[in-house]
């Protein structure tokens, strides 16, 4: 596992911030539907070269600060990819671009890799939820409302042409 991960972050290590890991444990059930979730990234995350042991990615901290205190935290949304049934019970890894770690501050790179390994079980503390259906469209509500002038002018514009249409009829006379 180490000389591949070696050989995937050596060439393009320069041009990205270190990767990191994040281990997120949902249930199996949304493993197997392909659902829509998002998730809380905290502060800390795991430094997948050395996955924790200390290395110069991660100045030997194991670990990878990617926001301050201040900041408010991230969420990231992710679809999972659709468990199939010859998989089991297993988990995945999946390959978030832009949500590992910082680049070097002289550098104007992207971010690095978030490794996110998504295992069956309890979800426990972590603040991963589904976005299903209902959510989305609780957040197509003031969409709605938004609309709702359109079809006033759409309405407007009906009772004009009526209008039109009712004085060219007796106007033709
Ligand atoms: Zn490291």
């Amino acid at each position: 596992m180490a000389h591949i991960l070696g050989r995937v972050t050596k060439p393009v290590v320069s041009e990205r911030g270190p990767d990191a890991v994040y281990e997120l444990r949902l249930p199996g059930e949304w493993l197997d539907q392909g659902a829509s979730i998002e998730f809380e990234l905290p502060r800390h995350l795991t430094c997948a070269a050395c996955g924790g042991g200390g290395c110069d990615a991660c100045g030997r901290s194991g670990a990878l600060t990617v926001r301050s205190k201040d900041e408010p935290p991230e969420i990231v949304p992710v679809t999972l990819p659709q468990r199939q049934s010859h998989q089991g019970q297993s988990g995945l890894v999946l390959r978030i671009p832009e949500c590992g770690g910082l680049p070097a501050t002289c550098c104007d790179f992207p971010r690095g890799l978030l490794l996110l390994k998504v295992v069956p079980g309890e979800t426990g503390a972590a603040p991963v939820r589904r976005i299903d259906r209902t959510h989305l469209a609780a957040r197509r509500g003031p969409v709605r409302a938004h609309f709702r002038p359109s079809v006033h002018h759409a309405a407007i514009a009906l009772l004009l042409l009526v209008a039109l249409i009712l004085a060219w009829c007796f106007g033709g006379r």
